[in-house]
């Protein structure tokens, strides 16, 4: 596939994350030369606002680039070598819901985990797999690389829906996850590291980590984790994780008590919602979640931003910056359009990858990545208590598949009940309930 030049879509095009994706292409241009961009969104209002701004400053920077938005798919996907999809099905109102219903039934309200994770899953396997369709219509050679969430329920809808599409689901977490180890063993980040790893998305074990040179890092990260989960693993340098909202220090902060369940492996901090769901219950306001946290921090600062460009007609000294936690999204670009045979964390069907799980499982994996695609490192067998955390979350992650696909109430409510977040099908039947009321302008009909 190897060209010239390429051209992206970015798909949620008026998401709080594209300016920041849109400037880390221009920046990583010398690897990856992206010399056509454009932006979807089926919101044209919030689109346009980013848009615009935008467009003011690859003006000003990179007047070379052909850039345009548009909520129109032919326009938007024909002509292109890459989707970069993050989509938010009910953007943020709807997240709000996601999280403060669960909450009224004193169970976890989250983004990805649990009743709340099971509601986003439901309103975003119809955008996604809509995108897929505009990608593979007017441009059917082109890769999608999907980071829209639920990611774990996105990817399982794609291999029972889609199972030929060329779409890709990865995730950051893990990256992040890595950079702190980086930092805790003196090194730069991930790209400073080799690993395993095994799991769902949001649900997984680091089990190896070795440096470069093949020294085993291990033991150094194990004494950060009893001691401080990642919280040693926070970078103080200038321009480096300068603004962690409280919520995610707390996250990081409890990665110490996900790691005393297990301390062989390295826990994902998404863990915390599934082993400690009544510290994250008690933990919580009910009154004032993620969601309304990222509304009045990230959405705020980005469109007041984007607005303020609009006004002066000028980006300079915006503080528009190229999301540089990112780039591992140009790096997979660059694997699949150069064939660089990279290691990346793919969210991939299982086939035996870990030998001992569900064969039809979407797991995340390490995978090689080249021009035809990814292939595969086996992880072995994971230990019996993780087959039992796992074998319950996929059985959850797929009867959401299945309840979308069927139309069925009765296999949504089995999820719910399943999940070890909800402790009764009592439970899980009113927080259902409350759901479909909340849900009905995106949600199938379920009977
Ligand atoms: P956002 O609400 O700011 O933006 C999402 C955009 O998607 C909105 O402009 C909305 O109009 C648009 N949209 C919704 N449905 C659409 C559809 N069917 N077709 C086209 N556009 C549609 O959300 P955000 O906070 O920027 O997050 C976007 C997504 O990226 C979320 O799913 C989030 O969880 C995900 N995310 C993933 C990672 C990862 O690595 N996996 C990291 C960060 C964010």
């Amino acid at each position: 596939m190897a060209k010239s030049s390429y051209a992206v879509t970015i798909a949620g095009g008026g998401s709080t994350f594209t300016p920041g994706i849109a400037l880390m292409l221009l920046k990583e241009h010398d690897r990856f030369p992206v010399d056509k961009v454009i932006f979807y969104d089926n919101d044209a209002e919030r689109q346009e606002i980013v848009a615009k701004a935008c467009e003011i400053y690859f003006k000003e920077n990179a007047p070379e680039l052909d850039f345009s938005y548009t909520t129109d798919p032919e326009e938007a996907f024909t002509g292109i070598d890459f989707v970069l999809a993050h989509i938010r099905v009910g953007k943020y109102a709807m997240r709000e819901l996601d999280e403060k219903i669960p909450l009224k039934y004193g169970c976890v309200g989250q983004e990805t985990c649990g009743a709340g994770g099971i509601a986003y899953g439901m309103r975003s396997i119809g955008g996604v797999i809509e995108i897929l369709d505009y990608m593979e219509k007017y441009s059917p050679d082109a890769w999608m690389l999907n980071y829209s969430n639920p990611a774990a329920i996105v990817a399982e809808a794609c291999r029972v829906l889609r199972p030929n599409s060329k779409i890709i689901n990865i995730c950051d977490m893990p990256i992040d996850l890595m950079d702190k180890m980086a930092v805790m063993c003196g090194l730069n980040d991930h790209r400073d590291l080799q690993y395993s790893y095994y799991g769902l998305n949001h649900y997984g074990w680091f089990t190896k980590i070795f440096d470069k040179q093949g020294n085993d890092l291990m033991p150094q990260i194990k004494e950060h984790m009893a001691k401080n989960g990642y919280l040693d693993g926070i970078s103080h340098e200038e321009g480096q994780e300068q603004h962690i909202d409280e919520s995610w220090v707390h996250t990081f902060g409890k990665a110490k008590d996900v790691y005393a369940i297990d301390p062989e492996t390295i826990p994902n901090t998404y863990l915390k919602y599934y082993t400690f769901p009544d510290y994250v219950v008690e933990t919580s306001n009910p009154d004032y979640t993620r969601a309304n946290e990222v509304m009045d921090g990230r959405e705020k600062k980005v469109f007041g931003a984007c607005r303020k460009v609009i006004e002066t007609g000028t980006a300079e000294g915006a503080g528009f910056e190229a999301d540089a936690h990112a780039t591992y999204i140009v790096d997979l670009a660059c694997a699949l359009a150069e064939n660089t045979g990279e290691r990346f964390l793919l969210i991939v069907p299982n086939d035996g990858a870990v030998s001992n799980f569900d064969e039809t499982a979407m797991v995340e994996v390490p995978c090689i990545v080249g021009s035809n695609g990814y292939e595969k490192i086996c992880q072995g067998k994971v230990p019996q208590w993780q087959k039992g955390m796992l074998e319950q979350q996929v059985s959850v992650e797929k009867l959401v598949v299945q309840a979308w696909v069927e139309g069925s109430y009765q296999k949504l409510w089995q999820a719910l009940s399943l999940s070890a977040t909800i402790p009764s099908a009592k439970v899980a039947k009113q927080i259902l309930d409350d759901l479909i009321e909340a849900n009905k302008d995106y949600w199938p009909e379920l009977k």
